[in-house]
């Protein structure tokens, strides 16, 4: 047939050629991790992008091969991801808080052939280099001057130790990226493995580019050339979000906060930088939250942004509203959805509701974007109602959703008839707005019916004694299983059981009031902030109800 459209792949490369076209003065700034601010543009990066492509084609790297990075939010690590995927080769970002031996696991699993990080990891490097036998060169993130030295017998330098500013300097910036099917891979993320070993998700060019485009419609993202974005998310775990894609696809200004995550250092860049929207997890926003309390203080500019990653407390959403004008969407994904799967916006039929109707709706993890199909089911893998109150396994499709684990035979979370098992346990209301109620392996089934631990966990954290508060099953005699309510009081704070307890009368059914509370000094947390239920279980393996 006559008539088509040109047949041009989508690839990654494209991005930054477009931005450093069209955007070519927009800055992109970075706190380093050798301390202060840098600065430069698309245009820059553009150039350092091919110089380290080049880089990269002289110590032999072919497509397909997977290079590893750990490393925070800055503008070197951009450049990996533009310089590796844009050749053709595997951007394996590597997630740095995971514990040693999952290091090693995945570096081993992903055979990656080559190693880029930042100077915080030399230590944790030191370890895991002769345990990765197959990689042949690790690359320090820095400048000669921040290079360990060779002849200090101390010195935890690896021998084959490489330094990215000398490996970029050798090279020029003369490159032409080249062109490949769209379905090539592109970068891979291993999962956090908070319910079991890492797995790895391969992305590929086309679902990365489909991502993008989807992250900054207006129900979504919605960003513009005008905006700032910092993404407090990192780039080591599911490409941050996609912000370093969507920020060259718009042509928007990037600040990329370095090992700075903590509230005094994110409100500094949001000021200095002027940003005007930010995407992070609900513990970082709880810190920030803390801190402009502390300190009275005000945003001049950010005035939206996006909490995911975990649930968010309705608490939080209303703070970040009301006390600081700050628009927080609530949204819902998944390293195996790239990550957006959700986002929580309202629908015309919803404006003319009472604010707190709004708030009811906006605490929900939010609709399906284009890109992905949502349904939940039960135990028989039947389709239930979306009614908002029947709740079964939540299962995804779409062309950012992944196909398969990497190198893996494992198929026992995809369905013979093409859909991705999330893990999680969800209600779709009529309007099509997801909640997410537990993960399966969290949810907790007393005398046969279902209780939603992430429904009492909001719940106990809305007291004003509770810093934080987690709620796991644990056997009981009579009904299978029963809640129990560990809790981490607020410092200073003073509260009993019976008075937690009394708490939920009359917020949630009789029986699923917890059946105890025991307090803790502090909870497990996975790499990525999320709660360690099934370290939270080992914990209290054979505890038994007073
Ligand atoms: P891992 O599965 O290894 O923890 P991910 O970072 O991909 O790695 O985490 C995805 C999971 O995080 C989801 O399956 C879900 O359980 C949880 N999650 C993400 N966003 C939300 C949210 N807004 N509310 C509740 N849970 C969420």
């Amino acid at each position: 047939m006559l008539g088509l459209m040109m047949n041009e792949p989508l690839r990654i490369a494209g991005l930054i050629e477009h931005a450093a076209k069209w955007h070519g003065d927009t800055e992109i700034v970075s706190r380093l991790t050798e301390g202060g601010i840098h600065r430069y543009t698309y245009q820059q990066a553009h150039q350092r992008a091919k110089q380290l492509a080049n880089a990269l084609t002289a110590l032999g790297v072919q497509n397909g091969d997977r290079i590893g990075t750990l490393a925070w939010n800055n503008h070197r690590h951009f450049e990996l991801y533009y310089g590796i995927s844009g050749l053709g080769a595997v951007c394996h970002t590597i997630n740095p808080r995971l514990f040693a031996e999952q290091l090693v696991y995945i570096i081993n699993h992903a055979e990656d052939r080559l190693v880029f990080f930042d100077l915080t990891f030399l230590p944790l490097v030191e370890k895991l280099a002769p345990l990765c036998p197959k990689v042949e060169t690790w690359v320090l993130l820095t400048d000669r001057a921040h290079m360990p030295d060779p002849q200090d017998a101390t010195s935890p330098a690896h021998p084959d130790l490489r330094c990215y500013e000398d490996l970029l300097a050798a090279h020029s910036a003369d490159f032409e990226w080249p062109t490949f099917d769209e379905d090539t891979a592109s970068s891979l993320c291993y999962t956090s493995g908070t319910t079991d070993q890492p797995k790895g998700v391969l992305y590929s060019h086309r679902s990365t580019l489909l991502h993008s485009y989807a992250a900054g419609l207006p129900d979504c993202f919605n960003c513009a050339a005008t905006d700032v974005i910092l993404p407090v998310v990192p780039m080591f775990h599911v490409n941050a979000w996609g912000i370093p894609y969507l920020a060259p696809m718009i042509g928007c200004k990037l600040v990329l906060p370095g090992p700075g995550l903590d509230a005094a250092s994110l409100f500094e860049l949001f000021e200095n930088e002027r940003v005007t929207f930010s995407a992070g997890v609900p513990t970082i926003w709880f810190g920030l939250l803390t801190f402009m309390r502390e300190k009275k203080a005000r945003f001049s500019t950010l005035h939206k942004m996006i909490v995911g990653g975990a649930s968010c407390p309705p608490a939080l959403l209303r703070a970040f509203d009301e006390e600081l004008g700050v628009q927080i969407r609530h949204a819902w994904g998944m390293s195996e959805t790239s990550p957006l799967g959700t986002v929580n916006t309202l629908k015309p039929n919803q404006l003319h509701l009472s604010p707190d109707e709004q708030f009811a709706v906006g605490t929900k993890q939010g609709r399906a974007i284009f890109g992905i199909d949502l349904k939940i089911v039960d135990g028989d893998d039947r389709e239930l109602p979306h009614d908002g109150v029947a709740f079964g396994d939540l299962l995804v499709r779409g062309p950012f959703v992944a196909g398969a684990y990497y190198n893996s035979d494992n198929r026992s979370q995809f369905t013979a008839d093409g859909w991705f098992r999330t893990g999680d346990v969800a209600t779709i209301d009529a309007e099509g707005f997801m909640n997410i109620t537990d993960r399966s392996k969290d949810v907790i089934k007393s005398g046969g019916e279902w209780i939603s631990s992430i429904d009492l966990e909001n719940l106990a954290v809305a007291h004003p004694a509770v810093a934080e508060a987690a709620v796991i099953g644990v056997p009981h005699p009579k009904w299978s299983e029963r809640p129990l309510l560990v809790v981490v009081r607020k410092p200073d704070a003073e509260v009993s059981s019976e008075e937690l307890l009394a708490f939920f009368e009359g917020k949630v059914a009789r029986w699923w009031t917890p059946e105890a509370v025991e307090f803790v000094d502090q909870l497990p947390h996975t790499a990525t902030g999320k709660l360690l239920k099934t370290r939270l279980r080992q914990d209290f393996a054979g505890y038994e109800f007073p």
